[in-house]
């Protein structure tokens, strides 16, 4: 504080004392003004708002203990310093008047230069912290009228609200004078489903110096709006938690635009399940009516034949595609249960290898494996496993020109992690490229000798699965032309012998040897229930056909079949119904039920398995497993 930026008011109606007066203060070096009565005093007090006023009791108009009065009542000039004083012989009375009129100091005559100095700097002192003081509080005051969100300060000691802001009254839309009488109230118009959560936590706020909880508010007009609340504890000079500061954000906007993406991901994920399912629906049929096809004339001719196995081919992609379809959407929910047992590497590799090798023939590839000479066993799903490789192979294949070279090996690695490595020498992918390929819907050019088929999922799907592998999977290539590699890396189990290995290429045994059995066929779709009753009548079992609950139920009771093959997806009553109503009958409780469904997931099998079922199958329904269903002891 630089006393020549100081500017004091000097009043006395007497000459000689006020001369002396300032003439002590100009040598100390402050700016000094003068006033010989009380209405110019305070005139000037107005017009140059001085830092101090040294003032006479004594004046010739208003007495000086009144003239301190207005000074400080008045709210432009309540912060300007008083220092009254006053001629000799003035008694304690006079004093305890001028101090308690708002006087800050009273000197009383004789006043010494020392003294006098000492006095004006300590109450300099005093304004300046009080300025001080008001700016901060201004600041305050203006950040928390300014912003929205509102704050709030309780005192932990005795568990008070000691200030709220104004946004309170226009967020909740209730009176803060409400607020301060009954410290509740806020609580009352946050959503009932809300509000019990909401106060045992902020009850608890004070033991855990921890409190952040979204909520909803229901305001007067009806509106719902979310609030983000959190509390922080505030500590004091020796670091102990004094009060906790609060502060309630309004955070409607990015609740509704993250319901938004949330929403736009389930319809997303919704609709890929229903058009795999959709799209799955009429496969069934069809491999059916090959099959059929196929069945009826053993001696078909040679285009007769090629023509069957191009439908098949084709039915079987489209199956794979459309599986693939249904992975993703599961995977995306969390609904995907991986069958995890101890599953020995080079067993899925094969199972892949087997998988994809008619397609690589086809693409006249040359296809060099090494395997590990050791088994090695992981813990994982070996159809997801063989799945993942089946997967590689596949693409290598399919990004590869014709008569091209591909390679499997698989490597160890340290810390008990197995390497499996597909590479091609196809058309290689672009830098920028390596990493986005495996993003859903992500795809690069075709071979040159190939339109571009798939749907950009098949690797999203790879990675997902790796994942849920815990391993991880990258791509390497040097760019166009090059020819690509997929490491996929996986940790392996450190043990002799599997406790129960799987083994991915083991098919199921098909025996058709069912000839008297009868089946009741139950499909909504019609061609479906035809082909499917024919082919198993050309496997020698005699069937019947019914395309609802109803019906069911009938020709169940007239003709007593020894298998009902029952769809889910069934009108108006469905499959787990009907299965249910069959059960609690005394004649069908011994009645083989099998589910035929488009959902493949753990969840729905049990589905079926609870509602009566003894056997449960994904559509397209594959016939071997169909036939062994019908086969196996009931
Ligand atoms: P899709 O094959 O259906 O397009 P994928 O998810 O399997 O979908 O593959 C995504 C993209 O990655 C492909 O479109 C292709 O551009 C690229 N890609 C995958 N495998 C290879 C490979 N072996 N060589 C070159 N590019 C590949």
């Amino acid at each position: 504080m630089n006393a020549s930026d100081i500017l004091i008011l000097n009043v006395d109606d007497n000459d000689g004392a006020r001369y002396a007066k300032t003439r002590i203060l100009q040598v100390a070096g402050f700016k000094v003004i003068e006033a010989e009565n009380g209405a110019d005093a305070l005139s000037m007090v107005l017009d140059r708002l001085p830092d101090l006023v040294l003032l006479d009791v004594k004046l010739p108009d208003i007495n000086g203990i009144e003239v301190c009065r207005r000074i400080k009542e008045t709210p432009a000039t309540s912060m300007v310093m008083v220092l009254q004083t006053s001629a000799a012989l003035t008694g304690r009375a006079d004093k305890i008047r001028g101090l308690e009129g708002g006087a800050d100091n009273y000197l009383a005559a004789p006043i010494e230069a020392d003294e006098l100095i000492a006095n004006v700097n300590a109450l300099l002192r005093l304004r300046k912290t009080q300025v001080d003081l008001k700016e901060s509080e201004e600041r305050f005051r203006q950040m928390a009228e300014s912003i929205k969100d509102v704050f709030w300060i309780f005192s932990v000691p005795d568990q008070t609200m000691l200030y709220v802001s104004p946004a309170y009254e226009a967020m909740w839309q209730r009176s803060s004078a409400v607020l301060c009488e009954s410290p509740d109230d806020w609580l009352d118009v946050i959503h009932p489903d809300d509000r019990e959560r909401v106060r045992s936590s902020f009850q608890a706020k004070f033991q855990n110096q921890h409190y952040h909880e979204d909520f909803r508010i229901v305001r007067s007009d009806g509106s719902v709006r979310w609030m983000r609340d959190r509390a922080f504890p505030v500590k004091n000079a020796n670091h102990e938690v004094y009060r906790m500061a609060r502060i309630t954000s309004d955070i409607t906007d990015a609740k509704s635009a993250e319901k938004a993406l949330q929403d736009a991901d389930i319809h997303k994920d919704q609709f890929l399940a229903t058009l795999a399912h959709e799209l799955r629906n009429p496969l069934g049929p069809i491999r059916n009516a090959v099959e059929l096809m196929r069945h009826a004339d053993p001696v078909a001719s040679e285009m007769h034949a090629q023509a069957g196995e191009v439908i098949s081919r084709q039915v079987d992609h489209m199956a794979r595609l459309v599986d693939d379809l249904l992975d993703i959407a599961r995977i995306s929910k969390g609904k995907i249960r991986l069958e995890k047992n101890p599953v020995e590497l080079n067993t899925f590799i094969q199972s892949a290898i087997e998988t994809t090798l008619p397609f690589i023939n086809i693409r006249n590839h040359a296809l060099n494996v090494s395997l590990l000479d050791e088994k090695t066993w992981m813990a994982g799903d070996s159809v997801r496993l063989a799945q993942i490789i089946a997967n590689l192979l596949n693409n290598a294949a399919k990004y590869t020109p014709r008569s091209g070279e591909i390679s499997l090996s698989v490597e160890l690695l340290p810390a008990n992690r197995a390497k499996i490595i597909v590479r091609d020498n196809g058309i290689g992918i672009p830098f920028d490229q390596l990493h986005t390929i495996f993003d859903l819907f992500s795809q690069g050019d075709a071979a040159p000798d190939r339109a571009q088929d798939g749907l950009g999922i098949g690797l999203s799907l790879v990675k997902k699965l790796v994942e849920l592998h815990h391993g991880v999977i990258h791509a390497e290539s040097p760019g166009q032309g090059g020819g690509s590699a997929f490491h996929v890396d996986f940790p392996i189990l450190q043990m002799e012998s599997p406790v129960a290995p799987d083994d991915a290429a083991a098919g199921p045994g098909a025996t058709a040897a069912g000839t008297a059995l009868t089946v009741l066929v139950v499909d909504d779709n019609i061609d479906s229930a035809h082909t499917t009753s024919m082919l198993l009548n050309a496997y020698g079992y005699k069937t019947y056909m019914a395309h609802d609950a109803i019906s069911t139920m009938a020709i169940a009771r007239q003709h007593a079949p020894d298998v009902i093959l029952l769809d889910i997806g069934l009108p108006v009553t469905n499959g787990y119904d009907v299965a249910r109503m069959l059960r609690k009958q005394p004649q069908f409780q011994k009645i083989k039920l099998i589910a035929v469904t488009g959902y493949g997931a753990e969840r729905d099998r049990q589905k079926a398995i609870d509602a009566g079922f003894d056997h449960h199958l994904v559509k397209p329904a594959n016939i071997a497993k169909l036939l062994e269903f019908l086969s196996a002891p009931g």
